[in-house]
């Protein structure tokens, strides 16, 4: 299944909202909010009006890979109006909203409503979101998932055994409402050292792929695990808006997600 960035689509509230493409994954730590920030960022960069909703309403990360740590969202109509990180791109965050370093510990209802006014806001021209999940399979995510109806979903693992093991998990959750899965994505799948240059696995390789296609779904690429993209990306300036080989590689993942 191949995810066709659309207009909009209206869902059965009657507001129209763009289409949103989730980025999940089993378990925390494996890149799915960096590759959620890069996969934007590329994807604009593609030219598909594109947004971002960090959904990690527990752990926002969003607003320091995008560079928009600070900014605070004003509100129309009842609506948030997002605010603008990195090439421009709209975004909306918790850690736009609560206050810096208040620890967020709601209760299932309350997340989900707390999510519900970050997808439903003036989005403007909008016509794709990327939607940051958090991770892990719970009654958490399948609710979000459940409610907020992805177009489609990008799954993100370590070549790790055990990482692969909940990848699995959080590809059959979606499967289960139903949403389509668009491919997987494996990262820290090979570790160039800056002084030998010789690469190695520290979390195996060829895993993730190996899992897509016994799992019969699309594999959309490596990205290797390299000093520079986790500085780039603490300093807020994710690599895929740059140019070089890590900003090549999410272009070309861009590229297979909205073929
Ligand atoms: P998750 O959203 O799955 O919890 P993050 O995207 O927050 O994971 O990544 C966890 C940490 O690993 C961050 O510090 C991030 O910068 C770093 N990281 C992610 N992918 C890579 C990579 N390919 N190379 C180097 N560091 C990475």
């Amino acid at each position: 299944v191949s995810y066709t960035p659309a207009s909009s689509y209206t869902p059965a509230s009657g507001s129209s909202v763009p289409r949103l493409l989730a980025v999940g994954s089993g378990k925390g730590g494996v890149g799915k909010s960096t590759l959620a920030a890069n996969l934007a960022v590329a994807m604009k960069r593609a030219g598909v009006q594109v947004g971002l909703v960090d959904a990690d309403i527990y752990g926002p990360s969003q607003p320091r890979l995008m560079g928009s740590e600070g900014m605070r969202p004003t509100a129309r109509e009842d609506k948030l109006v997002p605010v603008r990180g990195v090439v421009g791109i709209p975004m909306l965050s918790m850690g736009h909203l609560a206050e810096e370093g208040q620890a967020i510990a709601w209760r299932g209802p309350m997340a989900g409503n707390a999510l519900g006014q970050l997808v439903d806001a003036h989005w403007g021209d909008v016509t794709d979101l990327v939607v940051d999940l958090p991770p892990g399979t719970g009654d958490v995510q399948l609710t979000m998932v459940q409610r907020f109806k992805p177009a489609g979903a990008v799954i993100v693992s370590t070549p790790q055994d055990l990482a692969l093991m909940d990848a699995r998990r959080a590809i059959a959750l979606f499967e289960k409402v139903n949403v389509p899965i668009i491919g997987m994505v494996e990262n820290m799948s090979g570790y160039v050292c800056p002084h030998c240059e010789k690469v190695s696995d520290p979390f195996g390789s060829g895993g993730a792929e190996n899992a897509a296609h016994s799992l019969d779904h699309p594999f959309l690429g490596r990205i290797p695990l390299t000093l520079r993209l986790r500085e780039d990306s603490d300093a807020g300036a994710p690599p895929a808006a740059g140019e070089g080989d890590i900003a090549r590689i999410f272009a070309a993942l861009a590229g297979k997600v909205i073929a």
